[in-house]
This record gives C-alpha cells, sequence and structure tokens, in this order.
C-alpha cells in the first residue's frame, strides 16, 4: 500500500533558482491529494508526471499567494479537459469568494461539482475521511489564519490467517469477530486463541504538513511519533528576529520541534529567496536533529 509525498514546489514568496511556491502530491493507496498549490503547480505535475485530474481533494494551508495562486489555472484546465468527477477543496472560506469571482468574470461554469469545506483555523478538526485515511488539521501561527494537516492511515483489522481457518474449520460467521481479536470457541468448547489465527495488522502511517508559522511547541502533541513531518524552515537563526516578525521558523526551530515531537523524520522547506544554496539550512537543522531532509522539487518521500 502506497504512502508517498512528492514536493512540487520548495519556495517561499518569491519563486527563484528554479525553485517554485508550495505544493505537495500525497498518493495514500493510489488516492491523490494536492496540498498547497502556489503558482505554476499544474506545471510542476506535468513535470513530475503527476496525473492532475486524479486529484478529488484539495487542502489549502492559508491565503497568501505563495500557497494558492495556481489553484485558478488547475481548476480552469481540469475544466476544458472535460472533468465531470466533483473536486473538494478544504480552505479558510474566504477562498470560494475568490473563486467564484474569477469564475465569473471569465464566464464560465465548471463541467464538474466544485465543493468547498471551509477549515476552522481556531481549533484542530478531522475535516476528511474514507476507509483508509483521516485528515486533522493543525492549527499554526501565522500573521493570517493558517492550518497545516496531519494525514494519518486508520488502524485497520487484525489479519485473519488463511491456512489455519481451514485447519481449524472456522466458519466464516466467525470471520468479523477474530478480526476484533477475539479468541475463537468451538462446538465442543474448546478454545483457540486469536493469535492462532490471526496476524497484527500494519501499523498506521502518517505524515504531516506544517507551513506557515511561527516556532509552534503547541503542534508538538498532535504530531509526536509521527512517520514523517514537513516543516516550514524559512530562514536560518541568525535571521530570527526576521522569522518572529514574519511568522515564520527557521531550520533549527524546526528541527526542534522535530526532537521534541520524536518524529522519525523531518524535510524542510519553505525556503526565503535569500538562499540560493539551501545546504547551510540543511546543516543547521541536521545539527539540531540528523534524520532532516530537504524538500527539493520532484523528490519523493516513501513512508514504508
Ligand atoms: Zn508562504
Ligand atoms: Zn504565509
Amino acid at each position: 500500500m502506497t504512502f508517498e509525498i512528492t514536493i512540487l514546489g520548495s519556495s517561499s514568496a518569491t519563486p527563484i533558482y528554479q525553485r517554485h511556491p508550495t505544493a505537495q502530491v500525497l498518493n495514500i493507496h493510489e488516492r491523490f491529494f494536492l496540498v498547497d498549490c502556489g503558482e505554476g503547480t499544474l506545471i510542476q505535475m506535468n513535470r513530475y508526471r503527476i496525473k492532475f485530474h486524479r486529484i478529488n481533494q484539495i487542502f489549502i494551508s492559508h491565503l497568501h499567494g505563495d500557497h494558492y495562486l495556481g489553484l485558478m489555472g488547475l481548476l480552469s484546465t481540469m475544466h476544458l479537459q472535460g472533468r465531470t468527477v466533483p473536486l473538494h477543496i478544504y480552505a479558510p472560506f474566504e477562498l470560494q469568494e475568490i473563486v467564484d469571482i474569477q469564475l465569473k468574470y471569465s464566464q464560465t461554469s465548471l463541467r464538474y461539482e466544485l465543493v468547498f469545506h471551509p477549515v476552522n483555523s481556531s481549533s484542530s478538526k478531522k475535516i476528511y475521511e474514507d476507509e483508509d485515511v483521516e485528515v486533522h488539521t493543525i492549527i499554526l501561527n501565522h500573521r493570517i489564519p493558517c492550518t497545516g494537516f496531519l494525514f494519518s492511515e486508520k488502524q485497520k483489522l487484525r489479519k485473519l490467517i488463511k491456512e489455519k481457518l481451514y485447519e481449524y474449520n472456522i466458519p466464516v460467521t466467525a470471520y468479523h469477530d477474530l478480526k476484533m481479536g477475539k479468541d475463537y470457541t468451538t462446538p465442543e468448547g474448546k478454545i483457540i486463541s486469536n493469535n492462532e489465527l490471526t496476524d497484527d495488522p500494519r501499523i498506521p502511517r502518517s505524515y504531516a504538513f506544517c507551513s506557515d508559522t511561527l516556532y509552534n511547541e503547541h503542534i508538538i502533541p498532535q504530531i509526536r511519533k509521527i512517520d514523517l513531518l514537513y516543516h516550514e524552515a524559512t530562514f536560518m537563526n541568525d535571521k530570527l528576529e526576521r522569522a518572529a516578525e514574519t511568522f515564520h521558523t527557521t531550520a533549527a526551530q524546526a528541527a526542534a520541534i522535530a526532537v521534541k515531537a520524536e518524529v522519525k523524520r523531518l524535510i524542510i522547506g519553505h525556503f526565503s529567496a535569500r538562499y540560493k544554496n539551501l545546504y547551510p539550512l540543511l546543516d543547521e537543522a541536521k545539527a539540531v536533529f540528523e534524520n532532516t531532509t530537504l524538500a527539493i522539487e520532484g523528490d519523493r518521500f516513501m513512508i514504508e
């Protein structure tokens, strides 16, 4: 079962040095989720062979342009290419007005249904759920309302061991209880322990997307021990004041969050245009949390 993140954009406000503003695509069990949609996202999807028509859910963290200005182009191309499947957008409620006014003045009536799900930025909520995945908001501290997103697989039921079921001649009617972890009692009253008949399910995997935010320890309980954390690192620690003024984080601070939350792995991104070479940011983060990687466009991160 796939759980993969593709980086489409890793720049902050200014696209520069061939870096584009924020966008990522998640493939979880062959469902494709777009997270933020900075300028050029569609071009980046084409470049990295992401089939954009397979995206049915888009999550937008906040309404600074570097996180959503690519959306209109994507919506419009989906329309022109004949999309009919509904598209769900999870975003601050004002985004609907921004999209509607552009559709109105271009006299466009989309061929597909656009379903807006307004996201509340004052408390964490579950905003999406299907049979395999849940998405919760993460409340960030930025100049305007901003949320991150926690993608987590659901806890699965125990896995039946077919050969054992045949060996003990277990009826199909007992399967559900076995998956729930119960022992099996034969008609003669003999108890067969659940461990003999089932295996442990896969441990649920999780990924958190946190951009943009001031250093914010309030997010730690929610991201504790997750497999992979993406955290913005707009600046280095020598620009700590600038980071605070603009409600952003430094590389060392992002790494400190990773340490305190005991995550397994950290990706840093949302780099300021002042850094052409990103390795000093990586070094700064690694000095605090070794298992850190730069968000480089086109890179894919698998969670095994
Ligand atoms: Zn930004
Ligand atoms: Zn921002």
